[in-house]
């Protein structure tokens, strides 16, 4: 099973202006074709899906709130999500969108996004603003744990106007430390803190990374990103990885499909087979592709 444990569905509805801004401005930036990026439907998306292979994809709800006015409410946008779930329920899993920040209405939210809504989990967005370690949201975690819902939570690199000094992957491991039952993503192998999310994944048992994000690395750095992979089985275990592709952000550089193709059929560089570093197998390529998520998310 194939599973793409990082994807992102949206229209000029959920989206707001000065995050649709970013997005165009990014565009430009690096000359994509801009439709490809804004037109994220869930009927592309499992279209998508289909030519690459995929089975399931993760699809997250976004609250930026706190940063951003949207046209429709942090909940609204989750009932969206929830909404392309039943459409797709045997291709799509959704994690909501909470800011812990809300406090009591958070836990309420988390409550009805699980319970209600069908919500595996919740994406942490600290590019907002937030410490995911803040003791104030201990409460939001107890909830989070009772719940068994798994938590995805966003750290390294981000767009402009988003800070990124809350997206160090230490203040993760501080709630997968005291919240042990907890599991948690976290995501983009916390690039450019990139030994750093490893160091946490491979430290605590309930902490997983996602490689979304790394298909340019992957395109244009083949070498950082082996070598980074290895380093990563090595330091965490294999069990840890899980494949990713922060959809449809990275579509006009490496398609879904290809990005399964290079997982499917990597070998290491000339430079890392002459150190006799072992290749991946199938049954690794397997676990990165999708075993692992489906342990993750009780498939
Ligand atoms: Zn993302």
């Amino acid at each position: 099973m194939i599973i793409d444990t990082h994807c992102h569905v949206w229209d000029e509805e959920t989206i707001s202006d000065e995050l649709r801004g970013i997005l165009i401005a990014t565009a430009e930036k690096f000359n994509f074709d801009l439709s490809l990026i804004l037109n994220a439907t869930p009927d592309r998306l499992i279209k998508e899906m289909d030519e690459a292979g995929i089975d399931k994809a993760v699809i997250l709800a976004l609250d930026y709130e706190y940063l951003f006015r949207g046209h429709m409410s942090y909940k609204e946008y989750n009932d969206k999500v929830a909404g392309y779930v039943k459409d797709f329920p045997d291709r799509l899993i959704g994690l909501a969108g909470i800011d812990p920040r809300r406090g009591k209405e958070a836990i309420q939210e988390l409550e009805r996004s699980i319970g209600e809504l069908g919500f595996a989990g919740v994406k942490l967005w600290p590019l907002m603003g937030f410490y995911p370690d803040d003791p104030k949201f201990y409460p939001f975690y107890e909830r989070v744990e009772e719940l068994g819902a798994v938590i995805l939570c966003h750290t390294g690199s981000g767009p402009q106007k988003t800070y990124l000094k809350h997206c160090r992957p230490a203040y993760v491991d501080t709630v997968a430390v005291d919240f042990p039952k907890i599991k948690i993503i976290m995501a983009h192998m916390g690039e450019p803190w990139t030994n750093e999310a490893i160091t946490v994944a491979g430290k605590n048992p309930n902490v997983y990374i996602d490689i979304s994000a790394w298909e340019s690395i992957f395109k244009f750095a083949p070498f950082d990103f082996f070598q980074t992979l290895v380093k990563a089985k090595m330091t965490c275990g294999i069990d840890k990885i899980l494949f990713g592709t922060d959809w449809p952000l990275f579509s006009p550089i490496l398609s879904l499909e290809r990005w399964v193709k290079g997982i499917k059929e990597m070998e290491l560089p000339s430079p890392l087979k002459l150190r006799r570093l072992p290749e991946f197998n199938e049954e690794e390529k397997n676990k990165i592709l999708g075993g692992n998520a489906a342990k993750i998310f009780d498939l």
